[in-house]
């Protein structure tokens, strides 16, 4: 939104407000001296960016803006600690931190050209999936969702299921216990615990209250073993991207956490023979790229699709689009995405399935034929839709094109 140049001059007035303008306001000293250090890191990691294609300086755009982020963060949270300082410092901190981060998240990144993640396969709205109402809402009989922010979670089982009746598919944010709980009760009723909790992966938006919830439900949680190191406290994923996606999810995607959780008591691996358990209609599949042991599932009777983070409804690298949920089919979250080969393969198996309802772990659930074709060309040309650049990568070539 912001473009480039823009986004250059101010940098450059705020470098040269930071430094002149503590002294200008006449504050104490010891105020001026880190203001002035702010306003020198900005201009010196100014001068090494790139702003225009073709430069030489080191910085790409990506990393400034992931700079700005941080500095923006760090100025909130020196407003909100110096609690000695004067109440005209603290605001002009809280602000200048605010405008920094909003500078990095709203800031375009035309330098990227090829590597950026555009829109992918659009979806007209009237492919949404109809959802009932209620704080979990049913996509179709036996599913339901709730979506938490920036991300969606599962509901397997019917209506008034009850006490360990149902499944519970990812496990949303770290903020999310109280909504999932509220949301399960709404539909399995009062008290209402799952028998299991499955996983489709341990990115950090689809584990938040996973330790929380395990424990409390006193549940075992499913997951492939491909990706039982990031769910029993022992491997790290590696750190997002914020070079891919041009967006403002992407931007900050450095900042995302990548540890992993521990469930690692109450931690089983999913069937060999695709079976899920307590939950009789539905099938895994592994479908990884995303990440190693990425599962999506998938009941036959009537054709939904539960895709995970294998193909997603929504362009979640960039933070209106999330916002808006605008309909379309998308590859997996580029910045966190580090088998491009594997990812390709996986949504080819997805589109195989010729779904009927899918929903993913980002955005709106859809349905019916535009979907498909959507996801037929998603999978098809895959390389050129989603993958933020495919010779960077050293992606092997695409043995099936000219065939699909
Ligand atoms: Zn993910
Ligand atoms: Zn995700």
């Amino acid at each position: 939104m912001i473009p480039t140049p823009l986004h250059a001059a101010l940098d450059a007035v705020s470098a040269a407000a930071l430094i002149a303008g503590p002294r200008a306001r006449g504050w104490p000293k010891g105020l001026r001296g880190p203001f002035a250090a702010a306003g020198l890191g900005v201009a010196g990691y100014s001068l090494l960016t790139r702003y225009r294609q073709g430069s030489a300086a080191p910085l790409s755009m990506g990393e400034h803006l992931a700079l700005d982020a941080l500095q923006g963060a760090g100025f909130c949270a020196a407003a909100a600690l110096l609690d000695r300082a004067p109440r005209e410092v603290r605001t002009t901190m809280l602000g200048y931190g605010l405008f920094s981060l909003a500078a990095a998240l709203l800031t375009d990144r035309p330098e990227q050209g090829r590597r950026t993640v555009g829109r992918q396969v659009a979806v007209p709205s009237e492919a949404r999936a109809s959802i009932g109402e209620g704080p979990a809402h049913e996509v179709v009989p036996g599913l339901a969702y709730r979506r938490l922010g920036i991300v969606n979670l599962a509901f397997l089982g019917a209506r008034g299921a009850g006490d360990r009746g149902w499944v519970l598919v990812d496990a949303g944010l770290p903020v999310s216990a109280g909504a999932i709980t509220r949301a399960a009760e709404a539909r399995f009723g009062p008290g209402a615990r799952p028998a299991a909790i499955v996983m489709t992966h341990g990115h950090f938006d689809h584990v938040g209250a996973l330790e929380h919830l395990a424990e409390a439900w006193d549940v075992p949680v499913y997951a492939h073993p491909l990706e039982h190191s990031y769910l029993d406290g022992t491997a790290s994923y590696p750190p997002g991207d914020p070079t891919v996606g041009g967006g403002a999810m992407a931007a900050v995607a450095g900042l995302y956490p990548t540890a992993p959780v521990d469930v690692s008591r109450r931690l089983r691996a999913l069937p060999e023979d695709g079976t899920v358990p307590f939950a009789p209609d539905w099938r895994w599949l592994h479908t990884p790229g995303h990440t190693p042991g990425h599962v999506s599932l998938w009941r036959e009777g009537d054709r939904t699709l539960l895709s995970g983070d294998a193909v997603i409804t929504t362009r979640q690298e960039a933070a209106y689009a999330v916002a808006l949920q605008s309909p379309e089919i998308h590859g997996p979250p580029a910045y966190f995405t580090p088998d491009w080969a594997a990812a390709r393969a996986s949504a080819r198996t997805l589109a195989a399935l010729e779904p009927e309802v899918i929903l993913s772990g980002h955005g709106a659930p859809l349905g019916g034929p535009e979907m498909r074709r959507a996801l037929h060309r998603l999978a098809d040309a895959f390389d050129a839709l989603a993958v933020p650049d495919a010779r960077d990568r050293s992606l092997p070539p695409d043995r099936s094109e000219g065939r699909a």
